[in-house]
């Protein structure tokens, strides 16, 4: 007799996540600070300038040689995922004739970031797993270019918002290409920052598009950015896969909490 795994088609649905259920950290006071953690060093300092970007509600603390970024990963603009009751539900007013809303809302968590201060880059990238990989500006988790193990995002694309974000089934929240709402105003904008401490930019550069064949099997390269004047590893969105991160983190990975 041979063992077989079943996989129920209805759990793979809507996935992006390797975790069904998350778990409470423990680690997080209701003010967001983090009180411990796997880092003994004390903490002391202030995390690099750039951090000063994120906001809604985020709290950006240093904890050992870790940037730790706390959120409760609510989106700071409306979607049609947000209750009709809300304030912030907006009905789905995107270009996409195929949009499908699937049958997840956005409800609050509680995720705990952790990036090295000092970024490393590794030989070879580290693969990314499914749910959070790094945390955009606004505290709304970045997810991979994979809707399951190796599955692409191509049914999923079809139910991004207007802002391009979607919530899986514990309602988190999540963008996995350009987050269009934190580049209103610039496609060049910083829009989050990758768990390896690695920036993340918009799709362009210097007023030009910038191509995925342009970038490294991470989706990154190093270049000057408004942020860094003497230049910086970092990642772009692209329109086209892996939309933000290739092969994995170019730098070894922090970690996250939810
Ligand atoms: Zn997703
Ligand atoms: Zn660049």
């Amino acid at each position: 007799m041979t063992a077989r795994l079943l996989i129920p088609v209805a759990a793979l649905a809507w996935a992006c996540s390797a975790t069904s259920t998350p778990t409470a950290s423990g680690t997080t006071s209701p003010s967001g600070t983090t009180t411990t953690g796997t880092t003994t060093g004390t903490t002391s300092g202030t995390a690099p300038a750039w951090y000063a970007a994120f906001g809604n509600g985020t709290t950006v603390t240093v904890s050992g040689n870790f940037v730790v970024i706390t959120s409760n990963g609510l989106p700071d603009h409306k979607s049609p995922y947000y209750g009709t009751t809300s304030p912030q539900y907006e009905k789905y007013n995107g270009s996409n004739p195929s949009f499908q809303l699937n049958p997840n809302s956005i409800r609050a968590q509680t995720l705990t970031f952790r990036m090295p201060i000092t970024p490393t880059k590794l030989g070879t990238p580290s693969p990314t797993p499914l749910g959070p990989i790094g945390v955009a500006i606004n505290g709304v988790p970045i997810f991979n270019q994979y809707a399951g193990p190796n599955q692409p995002l191509t049914g999923e694309i079809n139910s991004f918002d207007q802002y391009n974000g979607h919530p899986q089934q514990t309602g988190q929240y999540h963008y996995h290409v350009e987050p269009t709402w934190l580049t209103r105003t610039s496609r060049e904008a910083l829009v989050g920052v990758l768990l390896d401490g690695y920036p993340v930019y918009g799709p362009m550069e210097n007023g030009v598009f910038v191509s995925s064949s342009a970038l490294d099997a991470a989706h990154g390269h190093t270049a000057v950015t408004r942020e860094f004047p003497q230049g910086i590893y970092h990642y772009h969105t692209t329109g086209d896969a892996p939309y933000i991160n290739g092969s994995g983190f170019a730098g070894t990975p922090g970690t996250v909490s939810q």
